[in-house]
């Protein structure tokens, strides 16, 4: 039986399924419209989401949420989670073992949500959903079909903000990005025409995708 989004996140807040259960101040499971066509997908919680329990509310969360205005939406027109829901200590990648044990909340969000778009923010998120070793360079400001969906993985606000914030070139192609996730969902919401196939054709799951194939 399918349950709510709130009652999987009541279930998650008390996940004591990893070691970063001891170290967090809580578990930051996702905000937002639970029928959101647009979802986002981060890493994992730094210092101020483990603190007020919601994905992308320090300075990265800042920039994102001005991109998402600079596309006519606002965070509760979204979803935004991560891929683990719990702050790795001092902010370390997050770990194999950590990233196998959280992702089947991941999949739980997505199948409640089934948001149409998929925004994957930073490398970690990227390879992680397309199950891919390419770097974000290469695949960013492009569609992929994902299991019926559509993702488009773009840089994380962090790296953005690391790499000189607005003047620098990176924000150029970031801001190109969200311009393409804004048209990409409008086309989305549109109902096909009688005699189109649609834009989104049916993702082929990836090789090894075991736990992401179950939504
Ligand atoms: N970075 C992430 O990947 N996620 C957050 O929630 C905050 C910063």
């Amino acid at each position: 039986m399918t349950r709510t989004l709130a009652e999987a996140a009541a279930d998650a807040a008390t996940c004591p399924k990893c070691r970063l259960a001891e170290t967090r101040t809580q578990v930051v499971f996702g905000v937002g419209d639970p029928d959101a066509d647009l979802m986002f997908i981060g890493e994992a919680p730094g210092f101020h989401e483990d603190k007020q329990g919601e994905p992308f509310v320090g300075a990265a969360g800042q920039l994102l949420t001005r991109m998402l205005g600079e596309i006519g939406l606002r965070r509760e027109d979204v979803y935004i989670a991560n891929v683990l829901k719990c702050r790795p200590p001092a902010n370390r990648d997050p770990l194999p073992d950590e990233i196998e044990t959280c992702t089947p909340w991941l999949v739980e969000q997505l199948s409640i949500i089934q948001p149409s778009l998929v925004g994957t923010l930073g490398n970690f998120a990227t390879k992680f959903v397309l199950n891919t070793s390419q770097g974000i360079t290469r695949l960013r400001g492009q569609t992929f079909p994902w299991h019926g969906r559509t993702v488009i993985p773009t840089f994380h606000p962090s790296a953005i903000l690391r790499s000189g914030g607005d003047g620098s070139k990176q924000f150029e192609l970031f801001r190109e990005d969200f311009l393409l996730i804004g048209r990409t969902l409008e086309a989305l919401q549109q109902p096909p025409p009688a005699e189109d196939p649609g834009i989104v054709a049916a993702g082929e799951p990836a090789a090894g995708e075991e736990q992401l194939e179950l939504f």
